[in-house]
């Protein structure tokens, strides 16, 4: 399912790199620093995208920078800042959609060493994989209004019988056999290529049959062709609560696209949050590797944000384009510089450690030091 990576250049790769917006320049130079000290041969196709570009480009995303992603098949991105409420549409939104990504990935893995309200979080070792392109996330959307521009009102009352008041917004989820088909497939494909055990669909079918219901029913057509991977469903309340309780009993879990968005920063909250949760974004063609968090514009440029999330989105990628032994050679060396805990970001500071945190660029060449000295 995954596209094999088809562009490496002589022993080399060539790389599509967006750094971002707000501290993503930052964290990616540490990337770069990294790679180089592991000795792999990337040649980064650096593309600027986001607020920066827009002045002078007129939008956030422009083709040049979908053009290069689609011609080396892979990328590695910074985070992207989005307006709430007005402005741009998401970089992030619009790139799946023009590359069809339609799979997100994020893996829940505890380091040592890291803060976690949660007992025994070292037990957790699950990934998240959400359907990126359906869902409420389509955009389909009416805005409030009692003019004659909202003729859904008529429609709902005429075909459904239901009777809204014309102060009511309406979104549309649509979810289909074949989107429903695809992710599943993934989720169970990646569950057996990666040695993982089990798969868990994850929805809200009891109330949402047409969607939801949908989704089930397809998860468990799919769950029969994969006999050696165990299948069960649960709903999405539930399993808000099944996380915090027993997250030790989970391993790959397949949402559709808007539980699988809260599952997923639910699931990284149990890890330690959003600073040490990496993710990608696969296509049949094309995948992107990003962190989870944003564009931290509270502390861009002042060297304070944690490279973790992003350098474990390279390991991802490391091992996506078949360099599994380099890729294990920097999860190491970021989990011995996190389990130390010595020279790590603010972030990562252990509660009653009262030695200063370092900057980003300091930890990135902790990590380094760890690498060249062969970590563990
Ligand atoms: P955020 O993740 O940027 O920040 C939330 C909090 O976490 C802030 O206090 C921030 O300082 C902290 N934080 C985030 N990353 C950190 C790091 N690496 N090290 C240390 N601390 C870190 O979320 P937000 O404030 O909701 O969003 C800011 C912008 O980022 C928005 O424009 C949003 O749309 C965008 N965003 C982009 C992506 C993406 O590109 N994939 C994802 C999420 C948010």
């Amino acid at each position: 399912m995954i596209s094999t990576f088809a562009c490496a250049v002589a022993m080399g790769y060539t790389i599509t790199l967006i750094p971002g917006d707000g501290v993503g320049p930052e964290i990616t130079e540490v990337v770069k620093r990294c790679v180089s000290a592991l000795g792999v041969d990337i040649e980064w196709d650096t593309q600027q995208a986001g607020a920066g570009v827009i002045e002078k480009e007129k939008k956030p995303l422009p083709d040049r920078v979908i053009d290069s992603i689609k011609r080396n098949r892979v990328a590695l991105k910074g985070p992207v800042e989005t307006p709430v409420g007005k402005g741009f549409r998401s970089v992030n939104v619009e790139l799946r959609r023009a590359l069809d990504l339609f799979a997100c990935v994020r893996p829940c893995k505890y380091y040592e060493g890291i803060r976690s309200r949660i007992l025994n979080p070292e037990s957790i070792d699950l990934v998240v994989v959400r359907e990126n392109t359906e869902d409420l996330y389509m955009g389909i959307e009416f805005m409030e209004s009692c003019g004659e521009d909202n003729p859904f009102l008529s429609f709902l009352k005429e075909q459904k019988g239901v009777e809204l008041g014309c102060d009511t917004g309406i979104s549309i989820k649509p979810i289909s056999v074949r989107g429903s088909e695809r992710i599943v497939s993934f989720a169970f494909e990646y569950a057996r290529s990666n040695g993982r055990k089990k798969v868990t669909a994850i929805d809200k079918a009891n109330i949402m049959k047409y969607t939801d219901g949908l989704f089930m029913n397809v998860a468990a057509d799919v769950s029969e062709k994969y006999p050696d991977i165990a299948y069960e469903h649960k709903l999405v309340d539930n399993m808000c609560m099944q996380l915090v309780q027993f997250p030790e009993q989970y391993d790959v879990l397949v949402l559709p696209n808007l539980y699988g968005d809260i599952i997923s920063d639910l699931a990284a909250g149990l890890i330690g949050g959003l600073g040490v949760a990496p993710g990608m974004n696969v296509g049949e063609e094309c995948a992107v590797f990003e962190p989870t968090h944003g564009s931290a514009p509270d502390i861009a440029g002042r060297d304070m944000a944690n490279p973790a999330g992003i350098l474990l989105s390279t390991v991802l990628m490391l091992g996506h384009i078949g360099e599994p032994t380099a890729a294990a050679r920097l999860e190491n060396a970021i989990a011995a510089v996190m389990k130390e805990g010595a020279r790590v970001t603010a972030d990562l500071k252990a509660e009653g450690d009262a030695s200063p945190p370092v900057g980003t660029r300091e930890m990135g060449s902790a990590i380094i030091e760890r690498i060249e000295a062969g970590a563990p």
